[in-house]
């Protein structure tokens, strides 16, 4: 979360973005291998999938915590703690998970051709109340170059840009 124009305490509220659908599992966060493998010494019984096509990210694995058929049914981040929030200290936090609603996308020029962006998801329902011109400025003050510059070096983090993730804010 983007704690600069979030509060703790609404999120803290929310968690939504830790939580799951079986549709939404493509956004779960990517961690690099030295991550991972320090969070497997820590939570033995977290599991985990590769991610990406590096061979070298993973995600972690919660395809077998739901419960029902249900296809609104929410599966929660194995790292969190429901009374407190993420309980991973900022050196094992996905760089997904420190910026969202942020994520980078490979966006679709008018020539068809594809460049590095930034996009804004739609479902955060805070971010969605501060006026778009703030996330701008936030992303124009370097953030957004730095999301552009950890995805070039990590690329595994690029979501395909969709209908979902059209709204670009830095690129
Ligand atoms: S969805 Fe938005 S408001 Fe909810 S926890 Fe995530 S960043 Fe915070
Ligand atoms: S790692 Fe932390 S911030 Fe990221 S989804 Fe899990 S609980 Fe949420």
């Amino acid at each position: 979360m983007l704690t600069s124009i979030l509060a703790k305490s609404t999120c803290a509220a929310c968690k939504f973005c830790c939580s799951f659908r079986r549709q939404s599992l493509w956004e779960t966060p990517i961690f690099d291998e030295e991550t991972m493998k320090k969070l497997q010494e820590l939570y033995p019984s977290a599991k985990f999938r590769p991610a990406g096509n590096s061979g070298h990210s993973y995600t972690f694995d919660i395809s077998d915590a739901y419960k029902t058929q249900d296809p609104e049914e929410e599966a929660l981040c194995p790292f969190l703690d429901p009374n407190h929030g993420c309980a991973l200290p900022p050196e094992l936090k996905p760089f997904d998970c420190k910026i969202w609603p942020l994520r980078a996308v490979q966006h679709s020029e008018p020539d068809n051709s594809k460049k590095l962006a930034v996009a804004l998801t739609p479902t955060c329902p805070a971010i969605n109340k501060v006026p778009l011109e703030r996330v701008r400025e936030l992303a124009e003050s370097g953030l957004g170059q730095q999301i552009l510059d950890y995805a070039a070096s990590h690329p595994d983090i690029i979501k395909e840009s969709s209908e979902f993730l059209s709204n670009i804010i830095y690129k």
